[in-house]
């Protein structure tokens, strides 16, 4: 596993900043975002850390797919069929937190962007 002491998310999954976590797998984890953009907003990351989804999906395919999939299944345990996956990549693009992250987004007027 990959961490970088100085990461709010790799601190979050390290357990040293709390958070409201809906998924603690093997090679995702999830958890509630702290300024929700919809009644479903939910922060999906790989535990491995990566400064964004293209940097992930180019060192392992595979826990990019698997995000995806923890995604719709976080939506769908919640009652959702339809949501948003947002993945923001570079600060002009509203990226905040350089740990690659899928917003999870469901439950009414979606933002096209969020974070
Ligand atoms: P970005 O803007 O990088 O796409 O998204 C970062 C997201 O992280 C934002 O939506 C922001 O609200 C969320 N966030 C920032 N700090 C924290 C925190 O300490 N805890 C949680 N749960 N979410 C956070
Ligand atoms: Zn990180």
């Amino acid at each position: 596993m990959t961490a970088d002491p100085d990461c709010l998310f790799c601190k979050i999954i390290a357990g040293a900043i709390p958070a409201q976590i809906v998924h603690d797998g093997e090679r995702t984890f999830a958890f509630r975002d702290i300024h929700p953009q919809a009644p479903l907003h939910v922060l999906v990351v790989p535990r491995d850390h990566a400064p964004n989804a293209a940097a992930t999906a180019e060192s392992d395919a595979t826990v990019f797919a698997e995000i995806a999939l923890t995604a719709r299944a976080i939506a769908a345990a919640e009652g959702y069929d339809d949501y948003r996956l947002v993945f923001n990549t570079g600060p002009g693009a509203g990226q905040t937190v350089f740990h690659t992250h899928a917003h999870v987004l469901a439950g009414g007027p979606l933002p096209m962007s969020a974070g």
